[in-house]
């Protein structure tokens, strides 16, 4: 694997078992052979099997004959797709790739159903203590999360290139007011909806990128940093990892359909790469947990962990860049928007911890994706809060200027967020205070007609 022939994959979801690993039937048998021996199923495993590789190495999650139920019970193995026998082959292991998914996007990459033992003879090797698979399996998890975001934003920035190409060659209308006909066309990105399409689809991809490398500097600072430092950056990656993940993702798609109807009709058809990155785009939210998984996450450890100490930790971040941006009269409104949202983001989040201590879990976590959303825009905001710094410290130094559009660029996406993107947390506020139980309320058969 290490060569880069042979392929991994992380063999989690069955068919009972997705958002819930607790629930997993994979079997393994111990052997007095230093293996155990695997039975059960696995589905919509990324690149599973093909022929591209000699072998396909997929960490598993399985529970050992007589475990305890639960996530407790769940450990991490080692089931090759084959094997190496006594005289050094490579023989099959009896995992068999029982059926390959037909999917809406992502098609470069088949997604399988693994059968593991059928013919009884399908070994696995167990990885570090039993019982523990689901925190080792976290550790790639956690990473995976980063990377899933990071993969939105590079469709969705592939997507608002394409489209920024269209609307500055594409002729249209005439503007506002222009009533001559003989007047000629203008490029669409002389109309102002465009280019508040434009400007949102830049809002999104740079905040998102400028969180996702925040996470990678706090991994570095995680690595190689001792001590309470290496625990305030493990603690702030907790806390951020579930906005990586889902703010990219979610938004992703929104903006990708964006850039999309930028293109109008052209962008439906497949002479242009638009369609495809918003089919390929639409996984995001779905693998590595689903958005609601993420804000239950969220909201119901990454906020609570450690007495809110995450939590806090976050907070002061912000007051740290809100504090150096108050430096600057260009920031200084943006700052006190941030800082007025934030006092907002503090409030909500007692009135929910008040609720799970008073009202229980069920209660406490009905909203926890609207929460998500919350906390998302928060944290971009802050992204762009920390970029306008950058910018205005560029600008006080006497920037090149060759480098004046596209400083201006970013302060007119800064002004964009802060006046299109952070009003959305009135009405999410308004929703996460409000006593309506409505969800929880509601009925599964009350959906029927
Ligand atoms: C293209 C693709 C690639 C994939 N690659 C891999 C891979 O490589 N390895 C792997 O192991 N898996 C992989 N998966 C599986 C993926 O991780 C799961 O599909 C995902 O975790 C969701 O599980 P599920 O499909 O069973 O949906 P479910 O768990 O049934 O969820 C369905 C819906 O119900 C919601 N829901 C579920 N439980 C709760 C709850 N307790 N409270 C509130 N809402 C809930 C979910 O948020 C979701 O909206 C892949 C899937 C796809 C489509």
């Amino acid at each position: 694997m290490r060569a880069g022939e042979w392929q991994g994959t992380m063999a989690l979801t069955e068919p009972e078992a997705g958002s819930s690993l607790t629930d997993i039937t994979t079997m393994a048998v111990p052997t007095d052979e230093g293996y155990y021996r695997i039975k059960g199923q696995k589905i919509f495993i990324s690149a599973g099997d093909h022929d591209g590789v000699d072998n396909v190495v997929h960490l598993m999650l399985v529970k050992i004959e007589g475990a305890p139920a639960g996530v407790k019970g769940i450990s991490l193995f080692v089931v090759p797709k084959k094997r190496i026998d006594d005289n050094g082959n490579l023989v099959p292991n009896d995992v068999v790739a029982s059926g390959v998914y037909h999917k809406l996007g992502y098609r470069g990459c088949p997604i399988v159903q693994l059968s593991m033992g059928d013919k009884d003879d399908c070994r696995g090797w167990l990885v570090g203590e039993p019982h523990n698979g689901l925190k080792y399996m976290f550790q790639m998890m956690n990473e995976a999360r980063i990377g899933v975001g990071m993969g939105a934003i590079a469709m969705a920035t592939a997507a608002y290139y394409a489209s920024l190409d269209y609307t500055k060659s594409r002729t249209q209308g005439r503007k506002m007011g222009q009533k001559d006909p003989n007047l000629p066309p203008v490029p669409i990105i002389e109309h102002a909806d465009v280019k508040r399409m434009s400007l949102f689809q830049r809002a999104v991809i740079e905040g998102a990128l400028s969180l996702v490398m925040q996470c990678s500097k706090y991994v570095d600072f995680q690595k190689v940093l001792g001590g309470e430092d290496k625990e305030k950056y493990h603690l702030l990656l907790e806390i951020l990892t579930p906005i990586a993940k889902s703010y990219p993702s979610e938004m992703g798609n929104i903006s990708i359909s964006q850039g999309l109807q930028c293109l109008g009709g052209s962008g439906y058809c497949d002479d242009y790469p638009l369609e495809q990155y918003y089919r390929d785009c639409r996984i995001h939210p779905i693998h590595e947990g689903t958005t609601g998984i993420q804000g239950m996450d969220l909201l119901g450890r990454k906020v609570v962990v450690k007495n809110g100490q995450a939590f806090l930790l976050f907070i002061n971040e912000i007051e740290d860049t809100i504090g150096a941006a108050h430096k600057y009269n260009e920031l200084r409104g943006f700052a006190n928007d941030l800082n007025s949202t934030l006092t907002t983001l503090q409030d909500v989040t007692q009135h929910l911890i008040t609720i799970a201590q008073q009202q229980g879990p069920e209660i406490f976590l009905a909203d926890a994706t609207l929460y998500l959303e919350f906390f998302g825009i928060v944290t971009i905001a802050w992204q762009w809060l920390l970029q306008g710094v950058a910018v205005q410290r560029e600008l006080d130094n006497g920037a090149k200027k060759a480098d004046q559009n596209f400083y201006q660029g970013k302060m007119f996406t800064l002004r964009y967020f802060f006046a299109y993107e952070l009003p959305k947390t009135l009405g999410l506020a308004k929703r996460l205070l409000d006593d309506d139980r409505m969800t929880v309320e509601m009925r599964a058969e009350y959906f029927n007609d």
